[in-house]
């Protein structure tokens, strides 16, 4: 057992922290607007400090050296949730901040009341463990986000966390921390080798993590539309393409929808005005078709696009549900109603019209119709 030289496995130990302060710290310098890299920073800073305390015990106060030390090493955790909580969901939660305190008040009593280093660390055992099950949660939740390959590594360290400090309590609870079976107690090794191992991990999780964030959103902002958050033109002609191409494409409905004296609104009201009605009219829209199963897109300016895979007869029904939604539900600015209406060009899927450029082409010859018609009306083809 000569290889297990404790203070070796401490020295790396720090070594690791220090290096996964560093990672952390360059990572928020290149990239400011991520702050849940600062997280996992004051987590590496928090664990050499915890690390760092329980050492000095011959040099400071006992008492001090226990509580900061523990303390400090849980508050390691702590930020490791919270960075995980940041990247997926954004809110932190402050009760998070308090979770230490049932562990202050039990290393306090197992110091001043009834000295028992075995339920300090079986007290510290617990804290950390009730913690990796929050962070298991968080993962969980980021997981099913689409966040796999880094929800997955950090999983694997919190697991691997978790069942060490189970383990470090059953083994302390059979060996008194007196009783030696190396050169020191089995559960300060466990726990050397797993810190190493979670740090190591860590910042592997967290890396891949923000990277597969950054492609779900790169990926967003690239397929939809900014002020409305629906599909943009090129998303839509893809889905619409693909559509076409599918089997099931045999009853197909595409809808060209144009709002009606638009220009007006922009006069009268401003233009941010303007933007929050049409704001609006996609939120009535995207709601009111909710569960058709149709995409809708922004196609213009005022110009929305929506496609069924389904019969005429279902999208205009639909259609008339948003003209009833709108009359009666009229979107407001300043407190004041703005009266809206739209024409639309609706056309279905012929055997003279089987491409989806003539089926937009034709939608939109029927939406100049229903303009021509008077406004605030429905084509059909
Ligand atoms: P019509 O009934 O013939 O469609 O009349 P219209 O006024 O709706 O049509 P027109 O093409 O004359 O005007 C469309 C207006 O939409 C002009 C443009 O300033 C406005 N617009 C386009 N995109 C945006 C936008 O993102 N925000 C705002 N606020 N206005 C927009
Ligand atoms: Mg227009
Ligand atoms: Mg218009």
């Amino acid at each position: 057992m000569n290889w297990l030289d404790l203070p070796t496995l401490i020295a790396v130990n720090i070594f690791a922290s220090l290096v996964f302060m560093g990672i952390f710290f360059s990572l928020w310098r290149y990239h400011p607007e991520e702050k849940s890299f600062l997280w996992p920073f004051c987590s590496g800073l928090s664990l050499f400090f915890g690390i760092t305390m329980l050492l000095s015990r011959s040099w400071i106060p006992e008492l001090i050296s226990i509580l900061f030390g523990n303390v400090s090493l849980l508050y390691g955790h702590i930020f490791i949730l919270t960075a995980v909580r940041q990247l997926h969901r954004q809110n932190l939660r402050s009760w998070y901040w308090l979770m230490p305190l049932p562990l202050i008040v039990a290393l306090l009593f197992f110091t001043l009341v009834i000295p028992d280093m075995d339920y300090r660390v079986v007290s510290f055992c617990l804290s950390s463990l009730v913690i990796s099950l929050l962070l298991l949660h968080e993962l969980r939740l980021a997981y099913h986000q689409g966040h796999r390959l880094g929800c997955t590594t950090l999983m694997i360290a919190t697991t691997a966390d978790l069942l060490v400090q189970a383990g470090r309590v059953i083994l302390i609870l059979i060996y008194p921390m007196e009783q030696h079976l190396f050169p020191f107690h089995p559960s300060i090794l466990l726990s050397l080798i797993n810190g190493l191992a979670y740090m190591v991990l860590c910042p592997l999780g967290f890396m891949m993590l923000y990277n597969e964030r950054l492609q779900s959103q790169l990926k967003q902002e690239a397929t939809h539309d900014h002020l409305t958050g629906l599909l943009n033109l090129r998303a839509f002609l893809t889905e619409a393409e693909q559509l076409l191409q599918s089997p099931q494409h045999q009853a197909v409905t595409l809808a060209l929808i144009d709002l009606d004296w638009f220009k007006k609104i922009n006069d009268s009201y401003g233009h941010q005005a303007g933007d929050h009605v049409l704001e609006y009219f996609a939120q009535l829209l995207s709601m009111t078709l909710h569960g058709s199963g149709a995409s809708i897109g922004r196609v213009g300016g005022e110009e929305f696009a929506v496609l069924w895979h389904d019969h005429s007869a279902a999208a205009r029904e639909g259609l008339e549900r948003l003209r009833q939604h709108l009359q009666h539900q009229p979107p407001y600015w300043e407190g004041q109603a703005i009266a809206l209406t739209f024409s639309c060009g609706m056309v279905s899927l012929k055997p003279e019209r089987s491409t989806f450029d003539s089926l937009y082409r034709e939608a939109d010859r029927q939406l100049y119709l229903a303009k021509a018609k008077g406004r605030n009306c429905l084509s059909l083809a």
